[in-house]
C-alpha cells in the first residue's frame, strides 16, 4: 500500500458519506450535501478556489457512482441507486483535477557551475545545448530526449523529469493529451491502477460499485468473497472471525474465501501444466487480471503460454453460483484490475470491490470492527490456497501439487513482480535466456498483498499471510476436501477462447 495522502484520505472519504446516504436511503435526497461536507469554505484548500475544488469532487463522485460526467449529481445517483453501471473504463482521468504536470523532460539546474568542459554541450548530438547566462540551456525546440546530457555532466546538474503517472504505467498506456491533460489508451491499459497511486493531483480514479452493491443487499442474498489477501487489511489487531462478523453487518448473507477457489485452481493449474509441458516451452499463471491482460495486449504471441484455468475468484464464484444460483457475489479484493475480470466474467461475478471500498463502507455504517464479536474461525483453504496473497504463492501452490500428483514431472518454476519486470522475464523466457516452464506473474509488488486498493504495509500483510496459511489443516491444494469435491461438482474451471 502506498502512503495514505491527503489523495486517499479524499477519495475514502468520499466512499464512506456515498455509502452512508446509501444505508440510509437519502443518497439521491442528499447527494449534493458530499459537495459541501468534504470541501468546506475553510479549507483545506490543494486547488485555486472552493469552486474549482467541488468541480473536481463532483467528477470523483459520478466516477464513484460508475456514472457518465455528463450527469448532475442527483441524476448520477438515481442511475446508481437503479443499479445502472455504464461502460466506463475501470481507470478513468478526471479532466477538473489533471494539473496538466509538465513535460519538459530534461532541465538544467542551479547545480550547473557553466564549467569548462562542458561535457554536456559535446555530448547532445543535436547540438541543443547552449550557455545563457551563465548556465547551460537545453533548447526544446531541438531536444531530442536522448538523454546523454544528463549522464554526462558531472555535477549531475541537469534533472530528468516525467510525469508520475507516466511513469508509473510499464505499459506505456497513459500519455498528455492536446491539450496536456493525462490520457488513457485502453487498447494498451490493463487496468493496474499503479497510475492512480502515482497521481499527486488525485486525478486518476477507479469506478466503484459501492452504491450499487449496498442497495443491491436490500433486496437480494448477496454473498461475499474475500481475496486472500484480506488477512490484516482490516486492521493488524483483528481477529480473522471480527472481520467475517464486521463484513456479514455490512449486510452480506454469507462470507467465502476466494482462497477456497485458489485449491482448485491450483490443481487445474498443475494438470495443466502436465498435460501441455510437451506442446508449449512454458506456462504461466493466469490469476492476476493485469499481468494477463498485459500478455495479451503488450506480447501477444506468448498469449498461448498463458493458463487457461480461472482465476481464483471466478472459479469460487462458479462454486458459490452452482450452490445457489440466485446469490449475488461480490468479490472483495486489493485490485483495480479484478474489476475489469468481474465485468468479463459476469455470470460467476456480480460485483468487484476493493479493500478501500469496504473499509469505506464500514465507515458508512459505523462499524467498527474491533467491536466486534466473533467466534473462532478456521480458514477454507489449503497453506498454499491462502498463499495465493503472496509474489511466489502460486508458483508454490503449483508446484507442491505437481510434486504430489506427478512426482516424475519436472517444474522448473521462476516469478516475477511488477509488470516491467514480468515482460522482461517472459522475453527472456522466450528466448530461452531463463531455464524455467512455470512462470508466475504478478502486477503488484508483492503479490496481491501489495495492491493498489490494499489498506495497510505489504511487508506486514505478508507476514500475516504467512502466519495465517501456517495455520491450514491442508497444506496442499489436493488435502483440501471441499474444495476438491466442489471441483467434481462444477463441470468446467477454464477460459474457452474463440
Ligand atoms: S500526474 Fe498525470 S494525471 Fe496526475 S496531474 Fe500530473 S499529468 Fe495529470
Ligand atoms: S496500465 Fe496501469 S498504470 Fe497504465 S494507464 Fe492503465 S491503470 Fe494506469
Amino acid at each position: 500500500m502506498a502512503q495514505v495522502t491527503e489523495v486517499g484520505k479524499i477519495r475514502r472519504r468520499v466512499l464512506a458519506e456515498m455509502a452512508r446516504m446509501t444505508y440510509e436511503g437519502t443518497l439521491q435526497e442528499k447527494i449534493d450535501d458530499i459537495l459541501e461536507t468534504v470541501v468546506t469554505e475553510q479549507g483545506p484548500r490543494y486547488r485555486c478556489c472552493v469552486h474549482k475544488e467541488r468541480a473536481v469532487l463532483k467528477e470523483r463522485i459520478k466516477i464513484s457512482l460508475s456514472q457518465s460526467l455528463d450527469l448532475s449529481l442527483k441524476e448520477a445517483a438515481a442511475n446508481a441507486l437503479s443499479g445502472e453501471i455504464v461502460g466506463l473504463p475501470i481507470v478513468n482521468v478526471l479532466p477538473e483535477a489533471c494539473d496538466r504536470c509538465p513535460i519538459d523532460k530534461f532541465i538544467v539546474t542551479d547545480a550547473c557551475r557553466n564549467c569548462v568542459a562542458h561535457h554536456c554541450i559535446n555530448s547532445c548530438p543535436k547540438g541543443a545545448i547552449m550557455v545563457v547566462q551563465d548556465r547551460a540551456y537545453i533548447d526544446k525546440t531541438k531536444c531530442v530526449e536522448c538523454g546523454m546530457c544528463k549522464r554526462s555532466c558531472h555535477y549531475g546538474a541537469i534533472l530528468e523529469i516525467s510525469r508520475p503517472c507516466e511513469r508509473a504505467c510499464d505499459v506505456k498506456a497513459i500519455h498528455a493529451g492536446k491539450d496536456r491533460k493525462a490520457t488513457i489508451d485502453e487498447t494498451k491499459c490493463v487496468s493496474c491502477g499503479a497510475c492512480r497511486i502515482a497521481c499527486p493531483f488525485g486525478a486518476i480514479v477507479d469506478r466503484s460499485m459501492v452504491v450499487q452493491v449496498i442497495e443491491r443487499m436490500k433486496t437480494d442474498k448477496v454473498v461475499a468473497m474475500l481475496a486472500p489477501a484480506f488477512i490484516g487489511q482490516f486492521g493488524v489487531k483483528l481477529k480473522t472471525g471480527q472481520v467475517i462478523e464486521a463484513i456479514k453487518q455490512l449486510g452480506f448473507a454469507e462470507v467465502y474465501e476466494a482462497s477456497f477457489g485458489a485449491d482448485i485452481v491450483a490443481v487445474e493449474e498443475a494438470n495443466e501444466f502436465i498435460e501441455t509441458k510437451d506442446d508449449r516451452s512454458f506456462m504461466t499463471n493466469s490469476c492476476c487480471p493485469a499481468f494477463a491482460d498485459m500478455v495479451g495486449k503488450h506480447l501477444s504471441a506468448l498469449a498461448d503460454r498463458v493458463s487457461t484455468t480461472v482465476s481464483p475468484m471466478v472459479a469460487t464464484g462458479k462454486v458459490i453460483k452452482r450452490k445457489d444460483p440466485e446469490a449475488v457475489v461480490v468479490f472483495i479484493g486489493p485490485c483495480i484490475a479484478k474489476k475489469g475480470e468481474g465485468l468479463r466474467n459476469k455470470e460467476f461475478i456480480d460485483y468487484v470491490l476493493t479493500f478501500e471500498e469496504v473499509a469505506a463502507m464500514m465507515v458508512g455504517k459505523r462499524i467498527n470492527a474491533a467491536e466486534v464479536t466473533a467466534s473462532e474461525y478456521t480458514s477454507m483453504a489449503s497453506r498454499d490456497g491462502n498463499s495465493f496473497a503472496k509474489a511466489g504463492g502460486v508458483m508454490q501452490a503449483v508446484l507442491d501439487t505437481v510434486q504430489m500428483t506427478a512426482p516424475e514431472v519436472v517444474v522448473k518454476a521462476h516469478h516475477a513482480e511488477g509488470l516491467g519486470n514480468c515482460k522482461i522475464a517472459l522475453l527472456q523466457m522466450k528466448a530461452g535466456k531463463i531455464d524455467a516452464n512455470f512462470f508466475e506473474g504478478m502486477a503488484c509488488e508483492g503479490g496481491c498483498v501489495g495492491g493498489p486498493a490494499t489498506l495497510t504495509d505489504v511487508r506486514v500483510t505478508s507476514k500475516f499471510v504467512e502466519n495465517y496459511a501456517a495455520t491450514s489443516v491442508a497444506k496442499v491444494a489436493p488435502e483440501n476436501e471441499p474444495a476438491m469435491d466442489e471441483r467434481k461438482k462444477v463441470v468446467d474451471f477454464h477460459q474457452h477462447h474463440a
